[in-house]
């Protein structure tokens, strides 16, 4: 990152188009150099992460992400939130049927794509489906806008207390800090309390914008300054809590209008369409482009993933994604047996993917038995 910054004033590319020209693993190493300095706190741990896990062993079997096959299967489990991915056929349909609907029939249309929507989402739509059942049994018509608007006369206060104890952490976590440092420090927390409450009118409040600041803020302790940003991390986002979700979107968008129903329709599917995943994440690997390094998932899950490592995500939640990535396995193996993909690159995805996670795991995560028992005995060998 630092070296995009500086790029323009020396005159070169930026990163992207500069690493073409470099031997690739030298910008990698450096890349994670700077954020490791950034993470050098007790809780983060990259044991495993500096070093490279994933060998060719296997064949190489290159692919772009956006090639690859078996994220074009209908109805596969996305491997982080074991809800059914969308194909990107299957969403042009969806916004085709939407865009012609009378917004009426939208929660109609909305119920039909639920097994698909990422948790957050479904979450929200839930309570949008209740009110607005609610909303005809007392005889009148449901409009989502005003949902929307209704439930945020009832999240908005949840956010805030949730958000304002978060405060209340961040200044606890600052009390070993020398006096005048802790005193600059309590006023930024002032102002971020009048932000959260709206006596900011200035500035709404932004998670990104909050985790942005603590970054930057120059604190003299590096314990204090990642106890600091884990709390940030912490706050509620729209992608992860329903609150949230429905705090921002009732609100004014970015040219400060009013989010219409249909944007709001849209807004609860868009994120279930399917995206790529590098199990390994791209950046701290060579071979990245193997296919036995992807994985399809939702885009809203594969942006959450971010560029964890597989063992660091996996642990978010180890016993649901031990279920949501056999059932993925399972799903690619019944489209892969039915012949749905002719291409042979593909013919051992599942063993290879079994084999590359159980690398990536050290032995922790083993789906051998149960897809490719016959390679058990050959693995304890090496
Ligand atoms: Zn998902």
């Amino acid at each position: 990152m630092y070296i995009n910054q500086i790029s323009p004033l020396l005159g070169c590319q930026p990163l992207k188009t500069a690493q073409i020209k470099q031997p690739k693993q030298q910008n990698i190493k450096e890349q994670r150099t700077v954020e490791y300095s950034l993470w050098n706190g007790p809780s983060v741990s990259f044991e495993g992460r500096k070093k490279r896990q994933y060998s060719s062993v296997l064949a190489g079997k290159y692919e772009k992400p956006s090639k690859f096959r078996i994220a074009r299967i209908p109805n596969l489990t996305c491997p982080a939130c074991g809800q059914k991915i969308m194909t990107r056929h299957g969403y042009t349909t969806f916004l085709d049927k939407i865009r012609k609907a009378k917004e009426e029939d939208y929660l109609t249309i909305l119920d039909e794509y639920k097994e698909y929507m990422c948790p957050t989402e479904l979450e929200v739509f839930d309570s949008i489906k209740e009110h607005a059942d609610r909303i005809v049994k007392e005889g009148g018509t449901p409009h989502i806008t005003e949902i929307v608007k209704d439930l945020r006369q009832i999240k908005l206060p949840e956010l805030e207390k949730i958000q304002l104890d978060k405060v209340e952490d961040m200044r606890d976590a600052i009390q070993t800090l020398p006096g005048a440092e802790k005193r600059r420090l309590n006023e930024k927390f002032n102002t971020l309390t009048e932000i959260i409450v709206g006596l900011n009118k200035k500035a709404p409040f932004r998670r990104k914008t909050l985790i942005e600041w603590v970054e930057k803020c120059k604190i003299s302790d590096d314990y204090v300054k990642t106890e600091l940003l884990d709390i940030a991390y912490s706050f509620p986002s729209s992608s992860e809590s329903a609150c949230a979700w429905i705090v921002k979107n009732s609100g004014k968008d970015k040219q400060g209008n009013d989010r219409s129903a249909l944007e709001l329709a849209e807004k609860l599917v868009s994120i279930a369409s399917t995206s790529t995943d590098h199990v390994l994440a791209r950046n701290i690997e060579l071979n990245h482009d193997d296919i036995t390094n992807y994985m399809a998932m939702h885009k809203g899950c594969n942006s959450e993933k971010t560029d964890k490592s597989f063992m660091e995500w996996y642990n978010e939640s180890p016993h649901e994604r031990h279920i949501f990535i056999r059932n993925y396995l399972k799903d690619v193996k019944e489209a892969l047996d039915k012949g749905k993909i002719k291409d042979k690159k593909y013919k051992d995805y599942i063993k290879d993917c079994v084999l590359n996670i159980y690398k990536l795991s050290k032995g922790n995560v083993d789906y051998r038995e149960e897809f490719c028992p016959e390679t058990i005995k050959d693995k304890s060998e090496d």
